[in-house]
């Protein structure tokens, strides 16, 4: 049990005025030049900031080197605490790259034939991260293990053979867009590189911040003329309840070339308590749909059922997703005949040219798609984060059960190998970026978060245990079919939506872990074989959906970013049982 109360720090960027965009812009982009500078110099020495004996990173740089350009001491702290940010980053991901290293094979490069090139094994990459079996996690950090393999292999085919170290395929991580933590600073009121006072009461905040004028100059002056900003209502919201911490300005560039700066403005907040265990009484599981994205139910400490099969259908989003993915795989190649006709022609002939203009407004093209698939994929998990929670609190679930990102079990629905391989992969970022943001939504709303292992639980009756198979459709003469939407047990003559029996299956182990942990003082987590109870029967109190939210304990308000920008205006949530409840969730 915690003895000290948890904090949680969340970050909401505010534009900073026109007036003083060229100031801030100058600025960053003087800063990211000493910050590269830094991060250049001190990358042999990457293996020291695997350890960290403070929390600020800058104490770790400026005790093993000074400023590249000295203008100012706690202007240099602030670089040299992003600086070394990027360094641990790094110093992270060169520890992962050491589980992935004895797992690198021959395997996993598919050698030149005369049809194709070499390329990339998809298959054995899979089955080498499937080894990687990590005990006691939730698998969150598969994606990241599953990009260094890539990367591996993308030297491979560069190089003819994989690399001994990560710094032999990881290049100077050299940051493009300049970012300032002001953390390396001595706070908004004696501060020498910003000033910030906050007036709640007034909505607002005053901002200073020292800069290089156009000439380089360092104004001595900087802390007079204060900028007021007004403060957006869910950061009003947040301060009346937590603090603020020293903000970070960032860059912003836009695919069309134009930058503008941003002020992160960061508010620690309590969050609520985590319930005991013990005083669980409900368990919500839900699992990844083969239809919908997500499919939800609520089961008490028994396994009855009492809520509705519940499934978030995010209208069309796989669709658009992939007309995305479509268009960015067309676009490039186009890029790709652009270079090869550009090459006809030695470096320096005026022929090049022609092609050298399209490949510039191709390749801005491309990477317009590949943010707005990105903020697509962001946007989509941090609705349905929010939903789940949502959920949990309407049916006063303590508990949230999920499949593990472990073994990422494949829907098996596109046709060809690089359809799945793409699919998989697409779910695997969307599945990583809903765990983050389930995880910390949970931990700021104390609500349980338990990962569960997914094996057999979408074919598996939730009523007696048992295999079951899965079907084209509810129809008694249906095809059986691996990937089918429909499982029906003729053990027991269960039959019901293949998603619905999955996150029934998934709350059971939910259900199980709490019973067991309970027990033994440690996580231990159940599969589907092992089991102690199964889901008999359906409890009708829970048909009428639940809403509007009966919970007391103000779960909705610290349940994140209550808004959600872009392109989702709304959500259906639909059941699969009568009567038919719709609740449509706007932003
Ligand atoms: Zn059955």
């Amino acid at each position: 049990m915690r003895t000290k109360r948890a904090r949680q720090s969340l970050s909401y960027p505010i534009r900073l005025p026109d007036v003083v965009q060229q100031e801030a812009l100058r600025l960053l982009d003087v800063s990211r030049e000493v910050i590269n500078a830094t991060v250049v110099v001190l990358w042999d020495r990457l293996d020291e900031f695997g350890e960290r004996e403070t929390k600020y990173a800058y104490k770790q740089v400026t005790a093993m080197i000074g400023s590249s350009d000295p203008h100012g001491d706690r202007q240099w702290r602030c670089e040299a605490e992003q600086a070394g940010r990027i360094l641990r980053g790094q110093a992270e991901r060169k520890k992962q790259f050491a589980l992935i290293l004895p797992l690198l094979e021959q395997g996993m490069i598919l050698p030149k034939t005369e049809k194709q090139s070499a390329g990339k094994n998809r298959k054995a990459i899979k089955a080498a991260l499937a080894s990687l079996r990590e005990e006691n996690s939730d698998g969150g950090s598969a994606v990241e293990l599953q990009s260094l393999i890539e990367q591996s292999c993308n030297f491979y085919l560069t190089n003819g053979c994989f690399p001994d170290t990560y710094e032999q395929m990881q290049a100077f991580p050299v940051q493009k867009r300049g970012i300032l933590p002001y953390a390396g600073d001595d706070g908004g009121e004696k501060g020498q590189a910003y000033r910030l006072r906050i007036d709640l009461e007034g909505r607002c905040c005053y901002l200073a911040f020292r800069a290089p004028d156009q000439a380089g100059r360092w104004s001595p002056t900087w802390t007079e003329p204060q900028l007021r900003l007004p403060l957006p209502p869910p950061v009003v919201e947040r301060l009346q309840v937590g603090e603020d911490l020293a903000p970070t300005l960032r860059e912003i560039a836009e695919p069309d070339g134009t930058r503008y700066a941003v002020l992160d403005f960061i508010v620690e907040v309590p969050v609520t308590p985590l319930p005991d265990p013990k005083q669980v009484r409900r368990v919500l599981g839900w699992d990844w749909g083969v239809r919908t994205l997500v499919t939800t139910t609520v089961l008490d400490l028994d396994g009855h059922r009492l809520a509705p099969p519940l499934f978030l259908d995010t209208g069309g989003f796989d669709g658009r997703q992939a007309h995305t993915r479509r268009h960015i795989d067309r676009l490039k190649k186009k890029v790709a005949k652009l270079e090869a006709r550009r090459d006809q022609f030695p470096v320096g002939d005026q022929r090049r040219e022609p092609s050298e203009r399209k490949l510039v407004v191709l390749r801005r093209e491309i990477a317009r798609c590949w943010r707005k698939y990105e903020a697509r994929n962001n946007d989509l998990a941090h609705l349905a984060s929010n939903t789940l929670i949502l959920l949990a609190t309407v049916w006063e679930a303590d508990l949230i059960a999920g499949e593990s990102l472990k073994s990422l079990k494949s829907e098996g629905r596109g046709k060809s190998a690089r359809g799945r391989w793409v699919r998989w992969r697409t779910n695997s970022q969307i599945r990583g970026a809903l765990w983050r943001c389930l995880r910390y939504k949970c931990h700021l709303a104390g609500v349980h978060l338990a990962w569960q292992h997914p094996r057999g639980t979408t074919h598996t009756c939730p009523q007696c245990g048992k295999p079951a198979k899965t079907y084209a459709s509810p129809a008694l003469d249906a095809p059986v079919l691996d990937a089918g939407a429909w499982l029906r047990c003729f053990e027991c003559g269960w039959n019901g939506a293949r998603d619905y029996a999955a996150a029934i299956n998934i709350a059971l182990l939910g259900v199980a872990y709490l019973l067991q942990s309970g027990q033994q003082g440690h996580d231990a987590r159940s599969t589907m074989k092992t089991k102690p109870l199964n889901s008999d029967s359906y409890s009708g109190s829970g048909l009428a959906l639940r809403l509007p939210p009966t919970s007391p304990r103000g779960r909705l308000i610290h349940a994140g970013k209550r808004f959600v920008n872009g392109w989702i205006t709304s959500v259906t949530l639909h059941s699969a049982l009568p009567p038919d409840t719709m609740l449509r969730l706007c932003g």
